[in-house]
Parts: structure tokens; C-alpha cells; sequence
């Protein structure tokens, strides 16, 4: 489990990155480290794109309903407005911002506050997904969450999409994706190159 990093003289501040796939449990974890930060009365603030409006406009809400509410905003940049005054920003589905997500990180993490990053470290062909890898290298602490894989019960470490659907960002749950560990993610891959994009695909149990 991650533990906040101790500091001998002037605070300086930093980035945590929390990636992982689909069903991971990377909100959660962003939300056990914010509540933590606020009962030690730090001043928190957590944003996400506008792009996801998969709970309403105003709100994170992990997969158990632990919700901590969020601002939405359309460009990365827009942190470095909102954020006077705080000690520690979370940032929710990054890999939905602006490339600037990362060079805007940075400047808040000169001006001595703690960020959060959460967000998918691929898209559902595998591929790195938006701002995520320059985050994770420019980060000083990097957690990669797993979730279980729903067919063999392994670490999963893909999202796997279930629909025909080939653009990079569709906003689904567990009614377009599964997590799935390498090995199956990519035989579901091998299957569906054998059968018509249109029915190539099936519901989730
Ligand atoms: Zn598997």
C-alpha cells in the first residue's frame, strides 16, 4: 500500500501517478488517499474531464459509491487556476485529458502541492492512452493497480471492449469492457479476427 512520503526541511510538492485498467480499482485508491489528506486537514480538490459525464456533472464515483465530488473541466490547464490555496489536486481519468495534462501537473507541483493522478495506462487495443505515459515518467511514485481477469481468474492488466466499436474513447462500464489478463485479452483478439466485425462480439455474463 502506497504510504505518503516523509520530508526533512522545506516541503516541496510532487506527483503520484495510480494506472491500471478497466475495473482496477484506480478511483478508489485516488479516493483513500484524498480522504486521508483531508482528515489531516488538507485542503483537497479533485477534477476530471468534461468529456466523461458517465455520473453526472459534479461528481468521482468509484464502483462501490465512495464518492468524493469533482469539478469538471474541458482543458488541463484550467488547474492551474482552480487550484490556489490547495495542498493536494486529484486528477481523475487523465488519460481523457490534453497532452498539456503533463506540463500542467508539473507547474502545480513546483508551486509545492501534491498531485494525484489517476487514469487508464492503456486503451482497449493495448496501446498507451493519452497523456499517461509522460505522466508516468515525469512522476515521482508510480502504483499500478490490477484487477482480476474475468475468464481465468489471473491479475488482469487489459480492458478488453466487448462492442465492434473502433474508436479509441467510448465511455462504457461493465456493459462494454472486461478486464482481462494478457493472455485472454489477446485471445479474444485472435477470435475476433475470425468473424465479421458486426457479431464478433458478445454480451458480458
Ligand atoms: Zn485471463
Amino acid at each position: 500500500m502506497f504510504l505518503e512520503p516523509h520530508f526533512k526541511g522545506q516541503r516541496s510538492g510532487w506527483i503520484e501517478v495510480i494506472c491500471g485498467s478497466m475495473f482496477s480499482g484506480k478511483t478508489e485508491e485516488l479516493i483513500r488517499r484524498l480522504k486521508r489528506a483531508k482528515i489531516a486537514n488538507q485542503k483537497v480538490e479533485i477534477f476530471h474531464p468534461k468529456i466523461d459525464t458517465r455520473y453526472g456533472d459534479s461528481k468521482v464515483v468509484s464502483h462501490d459509491a465512495n464518492y468524493i465530488l469533482s469539478t469538471p473541466i474541458d482543458h488541463s490547464s484550467q488547474l492551474l487556476d482552480l487550484t490556489d490555496g490547495v495542498n493536494v489536486v486529484g486528477v481523475d481519468e487523465a488519460q481523457f485529458f490534453d497532452e498539456e495534462l503533463v506540463e500542467n501537473v508539473q507547474k502545480l507541483a513546483l508551486r509545492g502541492i501534491r498531485v494525484i493522478v489517476a487514469g487508464l495506462d492503456m486503451d482497449f487495443r493495448g496501446q498507451p492512452f493519452g497523456p499517461m505515459p509522460q505522466l508516468l515518467a515525469v512522476a515521482e511514485y508510480i502504483t499500478k493497480v490490477h484487477a482480476i481477469c474475468q475468464h481465468c481468474g489471473n491479475l488482469a492488466t487489459h480492458s478488453y471492449r466487448l462492442t465492434a466499436d473502433d474508436k479509441q474513447v467510448v465511455l462504457g462500464e461493465k456493459d462494454r469492457y472486461e478486464a482481462r489478463c494478457r493472455t485472454c485479452y489477446h485471445m479474444g483478439n485472435i477470435l475476433d479476427l475470425r468473424t465479421e466485425p458486426s457479431v464478433k462480439k458478445t454480451a458480458p455474463k
